[in-house]
């Protein structure tokens, strides 16, 4: 049975270098990270920059970038396995992986001019810099389309002016995936997307937003005032809204993968914690309730990995919409029901901030608004069910 599973290209087992890059990243997620995911959890500050030399002396940072341009030229679905063990830490340690292996670093890779790319791929990888992507607007969150963030050329340069809201690392990262309209084409086919620096004269931040969770994540909104780049920083250009969109689904992936590690990591300290609590002269673990509760939890987590996986299984490259927004909705689903029963399951210890439930919790809430909210999701699996797209306009 093994062999023709196999043979039809489905194995559930990780190989075996998979499973030592994931033993590799378990340890040093076990053994070096927990102190520091409390500071940062106290400070609300990132992580910081002698860390993140750290995490890429071992390979961490951009591990599925190309081997030429300082990554480890791993697949997608071999950086989401690390990632997994950094998300079971905590948000914010993870944070600094999540936008290396899943975010906006991997559109420049992909389309900017290679002068530009390069350096700034290494550095990246060399954990020396840090990029965010600035998408969303005061009035363009679901309805990205409507964005009216303008860039204008002007000459050999590229002015930008305009309002960005809830950029996670904005004010701390050194370079801004901006998207903006770049001509006067109506909706999607006006947007493209420019590399700014952060110290390019006329962009600024708004203060930091205080959010349920994500301590540790800055985010704030991100001014752009008669910003002037040369036109080599337009990294897609006006009509690339859809590359834009397929390079976004492997952050997506990253996304689900940051909720499967949380939810993974509550389902981890419920299974000791019912073990070692006893109530009525036994350890809770021995009702049977709260085994049905555990049973439910870990149901979930091996679902919301399967998912994943299986979305970057199919297609190394990228994966597609459907997969992704299968694999984000589910995930982002789970984990605020797993977190919660986390919660539940170690009662007022659960409640409490010493004990990272009640962290996780909060943290958990936010992937299922990030990058698209959990009913976005659902619009993109029916409409790719009934093959049609739906016009949310009309
Ligand atoms: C923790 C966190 C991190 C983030 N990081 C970033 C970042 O780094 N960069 C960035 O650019 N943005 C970021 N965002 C913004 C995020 O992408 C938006 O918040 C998200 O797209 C939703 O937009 P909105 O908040 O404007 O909500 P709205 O679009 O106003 O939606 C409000 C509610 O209406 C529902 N809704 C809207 N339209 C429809 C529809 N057509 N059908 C059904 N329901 C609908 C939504 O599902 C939601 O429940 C982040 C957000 C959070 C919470």
């Amino acid at each position: 049975m093994d062999k023709i599973l196999e043979k039809n290209g489905v194995n559930f087992d990780l190989s075996a270098d998979q499973r030592a890059l994931q033993d590799t990243a378990k340890r040093f997620a076990e053994n070096e990270l927990g102190p520091l995911a409390k500071e940062l959890e106290e400070s609300g500050e990132p992580v910081p920059h002698a860390w993140l030399k750290k995490y890429a002396e071992n390979g961490f940072l951009g591990c599925n970038l190309p081997l030429a341009d300082g990554g480890l030229g791993i697949s997608n679905l071999d950086a989401m396995i690390v990632l997994e063990e950094f998300a079971k830490i905590s948000v914010a340690v993870a944070f600094p992986v999540f936008e290396s292996v899943a975010g906006p670093i991997h559109v420049i890779s992909r389309f900017a001019k290679p002068y530009i790319a390069k350096p700034l791929v290494q550095a990246v990888c060399r954990g020396e810099k840090v990029v965010a992507v600035s998408m969303s607007e005061p009035d363009a969150g679901t309805a990205l389309t409507d964005l009216t963030t303008r860039g204008r050329v002007e000459g050999d340069q590229i002015v930008l002016n305009g309002q960005k809201r809830w950029c996670s690392g904005a004010g701390h990262a050194d370079a801004y995936l901006v998207y903006c309209r770049m001509s006067d084409d109506p909706g999607a086919k006006g947007i493209g997307a420019v590399l700014v620096d952060k110290e390019t004269p006329g962009l600024t931040f708004g203060p930091p937003e205080k959010l349920m969770g994500f301590r540790g994540v800055p985010s704030a909104d991100i001014f752009l005032d008669d910003v002037r780049l040369p036109l080599d920083n337009i990294v897609v250009p006006a009509g690339g809204f859809r590359l834009l969109m397929e390079a976004f689904d492997l952050e997506r992936c990253g996304n689900a993968t940051m909720s499967l590690g949380l939810a993974a990591a509550a389902l981890g300290q419920s299974l000791s914690y019912v073990e070692t609590r006893k109530q009525f002269g036994k350890p809770i673990a021995d009702f049977q309730a709260v085994q049905i509760r555990i049973a439910g939890m870990a149901m979930k987590v091996e679902a919301a990995r399967l998912l994943v996986w299986r979305a970057l299984a199919r297609n190394p490259d990228l994966p597609s919409l459907a997969d992704t927004s299968i694999a984000k909705c589910f995930a982002n689903e789970i984990v605020r029901e797993v977190c919660g029963d986390a919660v539940q399951l170690m009662g007022g210890y659960g409640y409490h901030k010493e004990f990272g439930a009640e962290q996780r919790f909060r943290d958990a809430w936010g992937w299922g608004i990030a990058g698209g909210t959990i009913d976005i999701q659902k619009i993109n699996i029916a409409g790719s069910l009934l093959q049609r797209r739906f016009n949310q306009r009309t």
